[in-house]
């Protein structure tokens, strides 16, 4: 991928997944959108000198569920909101956000690793992947859960290119609101999806259980079923199917935003 800066690429969007923000047991929209607001406001206190950044985390420690997902990575407790309309979240103690001063070597990781650290998705998603995602999602919350889930975003990528015949371009979406829209109705799916597993804590195809994770699998023999092309977007979106009836209906939603997609774009 040419440099395309996922983690700030432009002012309606950010992630801030790898400081561990969709850690949390409680990680719903609402819940972090709360969690961050109140940071934020925390944190200006200690900008204008009301409080130390001592007392910035006693106050948080008292107050916030601390609970995580996975235990071995962090959460940290300096990503807030970016900007006053709340559309960007990350890094509080970055120096743009400081007058230039770096905070960062305060925080758990230091600075070194905060400054260092790039996702897998620099490396694994192309130009037009990055690009569409970029381009379709204004939103920190969604953004920051599509764009680091590779297969979700590949696997949708391939599907419609394979049958397309050609390479997806972010010109063509650009030019029209129908097929950002559809889209968008795909990605959204991270958030709507009705077979989500209830039964432990997931990240896309990951499961945890305590100090361990492991990747999930769809038993589709169990189902009656054969493997799905979807498989890698049903993983992804952390299914659960109890009958093959469930698995039929979650095919149903993918063909059809599927076919409309590659209607439109032709
Ligand atoms: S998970 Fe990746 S895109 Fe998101 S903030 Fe971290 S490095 Fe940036
Ligand atoms: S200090 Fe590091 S881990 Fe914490 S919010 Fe900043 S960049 Fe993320």
């Amino acid at each position: 991928m040419d440099y395309i800066h996922l983690c700030q690429p432009d002012g309606s969007k950010s992630c801030a997944a790898c400081c561990g923000l969709y850690n949390y047991v409680e990680n719903s929209r609402e819940a972090l959108q709360k969690r961050l607001r109140y940071r934020t406001g925390l944190f200006k206190e200690v900008r204008e000198g009301n409080i130390t950044l001592k007392q910035y985390r006693q106050i948080l420690r008292h107050r916030e569920d601390s609970r995580r997902i996975y235990k071995t990575i962090y959460s940290c407790e300096f990503v807030g909101f970016l900007d006053p309309s709340e559309q960007r979240a990350g890094c509080m103690l970055h120096p743009m956000q400081n007058n230039g001063d770096d905070l960062r070597e305060i925080g758990f990781y230091g600075k070194d690793l905060c400054e260092g650290h790039f996702c897998p998705s620099y490396s694994k998603l192309i130009n037009n992947e990055a690009r569409i995602v970029i381009d379709v999602i204004d939103d920190w919350y969604l953004y920051g859960i599509v764009i680091t889930d590779i297969d979700f975003v590949k696997t949708f990528f391939k599907i419609v290119q394979d049958r397309l015949g050609e390479s997806l371009r972010p010109e063509r979406l650009k030019g029209s609101t129908v097929l950002r829209d559809i889209f968008l109705r795909y990605f959204k799916l991270k958030e709507s999806w009705p077979f989500r597993d209830p039964t432990r804590p997931r990240f896309g195809k990951y499961y945890f259980i305590g100090e361990d994770y492991d990747i999930d699998r769809i038993d589709y023999a169990a189902l009656g079923a054969d493997p799905s092309p979807y498989d890698a977007i049903f993983l992804s979106l952390s299914s659960f199917f109890k009958t093959k009836r469930d698995l039929d209906e979650a095919t149903i939603i993918l063909d059809g935003i599927i076919d409309e997609f590659c209607n439109k774009y032709r």
